[in-house]
């Protein structure tokens, strides 16, 4: 019988649905799926994007656990494509690959001031928060004023995460380095802005409920961006989600207020300009300019221009996916070009064949979780059907890139190593009833993954 030696890279929920849908599909050839992956641990955004004190929707990678711990699928962690493994050594080793990267950049926003001191993309500081092993320790939270640019659930859990009181993060997942730092936060006000009104935000109720419930928080919200106009009206008239935010919003205005020490204000009808100068580099207010409805659920400016004094600015304004080597890529819209999952060279729309995408990196940086899963099965139907295309490899051997691999002395990680790292994350949490604590250090991850005693390096690299 045939076999599909197949490569997938990235290890977050559209990597693993998309080898979890492959093995259970109706197929006339065998499989071997390696699935590869920059991190010492698997699961992508999931364990490194959505927040701590989200446990129901971190609780998704259990389900993730349970594909991987089937075992028909090898994991090589602390393997990056592009640098430990190229296009060339793929198509030597497998008859297809899946690229399944996600995205972790921040998208831009383009107004003067943008790069002072103190302002920040939200990918950053999720990085931090979620002890992804790639940025620095520390977080600079010097601020008592803090504006977060941006109306949708990113925006949402980065203003919770700092407004939060840092002991109600406690019975989280959040690292130690994050909880020390979080206590350093002198933060009092954290500002919400979106440019456009109540009926028209991007939150999800659910997330928006959550604001409300934090302990020594209150909610701010300003009378005037509640005169709703005929399109806003309608909009909160018919469709369920907009009628629920709109509930807890009008809910929230009628609350008392001013005995908390922290507030969290929400603004709408706000168009950023400016990031303003200290005149030494660093945030001092942000000025934007108030917009009102312009009767067909937009908005326009109104020339009214304010100015709040913040210290640090937080921009979630969407994610942004990057270029691997050797790879199209469409860097207009921070995706891999392709049709239903099939790459394609970006000038000549041709079929590259052999190449695939899935996940975030396929579609944009846009939609929850599951969406990961209708778009696996979109891919996973080509990778099926286009058998004629796969490529021919010299070396299809499983051994043969175990072997590669370690001729270039990649300490990679494996299924084994990663239940070595989340029982050590378990135990950490255990004396302090914890579900888990985060083991941050790369270096440290591999080395429990490999179990080797800290500090003594990596086993091969
Ligand atoms: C802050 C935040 C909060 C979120 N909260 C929720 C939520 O509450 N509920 C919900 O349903 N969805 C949430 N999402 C959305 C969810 O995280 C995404 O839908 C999902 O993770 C996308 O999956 P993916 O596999 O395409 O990408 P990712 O999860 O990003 O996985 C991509 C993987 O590829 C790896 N990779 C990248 N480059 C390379 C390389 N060169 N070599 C090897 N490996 C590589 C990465 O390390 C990563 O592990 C949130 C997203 C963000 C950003």
């Amino acid at each position: 019988m045939t076999k599909l030696r197949l490569a997938i890279v990235g290890a977050g929920p559209a990597g693993i649905y998309a080898a979890d849908i492959l093995l259970k599909a109706e197929r006339k050839f065998d499989v071997s799926i390696d699935l590869f992956e920059q991190l010492p641990a698997p699961y992508g955004l999931v364990r490194y994007g959505v927040a701590p004190d989200h446990p129901r929707i971190k609780g998704i990678i259990n389900a993730l656990r349970d594909v991987l711990d089937r075992g028909d699928i090898r994991i090589f962690g602390n393997v990056r494509f592009g640098v430990d493994i190229t296009l060339d050594d793929l198509k030597h080793h497998y008859n297809a690959v899946i690229f399944s990267t996600g995205a972790v950049e921040d998208a831009p926003l383009d107004i003067p001031g943008i790069d002072l001191d103190g302002s920040y993309g939200a990918a950053e500081f999720v990085s931090w928060f979620d002890g992804h092993p790639d940025v620095p320790r520390t977080w600079p939270l010097e601020a008592e004023s803090i504006a977060v640019i941006g109306n949708g659930n990113v925006a949402l859990d980065v203003a919770r995460m700092l407004a939060k009181h840092p002991e109600d993060l406690l019975p989280t997942e959040i690292p130690a380095n994050v909880h020390e730092g979080l206590q350093q936060s002198p933060v009092t006000d954290v500002h919400v802005f979106g440019r456009r009104g109540p009926a028209q935000v991007k939150f999800t109720p659910l997330e928006l409920r959550e604001l409300g419930e934090l302990n020594d928080v209150d909610m701010i919200l300003a009378d005037e961006d509640f005169d709703y106009d005929e399109a806003s009206k309608a909009a909160v008239a018919s469709n369920k989600q907009v009628m629920v935010i709109d509930r807890v919003l009008q809910h929230w205005r009628k609350r008392e207020t001013g005995q908390a020490s922290r507030r969290l204000h929400l603004h709408f009808y706000a168009k950023p300009l400016e990031v303003v100068d200290d005149g030494s580099g660093k945030v001092a207010a942000f000025r934007y300019e108030r917009t009102r409805p312009d009767g067909q659920g937009g908005v326009e400016g109104t020339g009214e221009i304010r100015e709040v004094p913040i210290q640090a600015l937080y921009r979630a304004v969407g994610y942004f996916g990057s270029p691997l080597p050797g790879v199209p890529f469409d860097s207009r819209h921070g995706v891999i070009p392709n049709h239903e999952g099939k790459v394609l060279h970006p000038e000549s729309n041709e079929r590259v064949p052999g190449v695939y995408a899935t996940g975030w990196i396929k579609r944009g940086p846009v939609g929850l979780i599951g969406h990961t899963k209708s778009d696996a099965m979109e891919t996973i139907s080509h990778v099926i059907n286009d058998q004629a295309d796969w490529w021919a490899p010299a070396e299809p051997e499983e051994e043969a890139v175990v072997a590669l691999l370690e001729s270039r002395g990649v300490a990679y990680t494996d299924l084994e190593g990663w239940h070595l790292l989340d029982q050590h994350e378990i135990a950490l949490g255990e004396p302090q009833g914890r579900a888990r604590i985060k083991v941050v250090p790369r270096e440290e991850m591999v080395a429990i993954s490999r179990a080797q005693p800290s500090g003594t390096g990596t086993p091969s690299a």
